[in-house]
């Protein structure tokens, strides 16, 4: 199973972090090894000093396919959640900088959380849902999939001219504004509408 992410979905995350608005979406892997386990905790790495939370709606693939046309992407997948991609920002703007790859700072053990799937059907309009991820109790971040640069289509038609899209496969759809540092003994709760989807806390 591989995780494909998408960076610089949301406008106001790409004014907030300074970057330039892509002409097509900016992609990148995380290998299955970067998973947190049921239950588990994350854990700061000792090379980091400002790893940040960035909380995205995640799609589960449900079927094989290269090349997806948009208007069958739909197909390619049945399941909804939100995920946190933890980033180590410090060691990733020292990466863009040098020009060098970002796994470093995006690919590293525990650096994906996956919340518990929904069956996409139980929403009437998946291209305007509602989420949230909570800090201890306040919000730190609110999205809406309607504010996506790229539709979960375009995205799921987009990736899979470049990597064949697998069953068990995860798409990260990208971050909106509000990503900040975590901290030890924070709690992160994840919502989709009212759906708590996950739980976590930072070690
Ligand atoms: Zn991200």
């Amino acid at each position: 199973m591989k995780i494909i992410c998408v960076g610089r979905n949301y406008r106001k995350h790409i004014e907030e972090l300074n970057n330039e608005r892509p002409i097509s979406p900016v992609i990148f892997i995380k290998p299955d090894s970067s998973v947190i386990l049921k239950n588990q905790p994350f854990f700061i790495p000792d090379y980091s000093k400002d790893v940040h939370y960035e909380a995205e709606v995640i799609l589960k693939i449900c079927k094989l396919g290269k090349s997806i046309d948009k208007k069958f992407a739909h197909k390619y997948y049945n399941k909804i959640s939100l995920g946190i991609d933890f980033t180590a920002r410090d060691i990733q703007n020292e990466l863009k900088i040098k020009g060098l790859p970002w796994e470093k700072s995006k690919a590293f053990d525990g650096s994906a959380l996956i919340g518990e799937w929904i069956d996409k059907n139980e929403f009437n309009d998946i291209n305007n849902l509602n989420f949230s991820l909570k800090k201890n109790g306040d919000n730190a971040q609110l999205g809406n999939t309607s504010k996506m640069l790229w539709s979960f289509d375009e995205l799921v038609s987009e990736i899979s001219r470049f990597f064949t899209l697998k069953i068990g496969d995860v798409i990260f759809t990208g971050t909106p504004s509000g990503v900040n540092r975590v901290f030890e003994n924070d709690l992160f709760e994840g919502f989709i509408e009212d759906k708590n989807v996950f739980n976590i806390n930072i070690k």
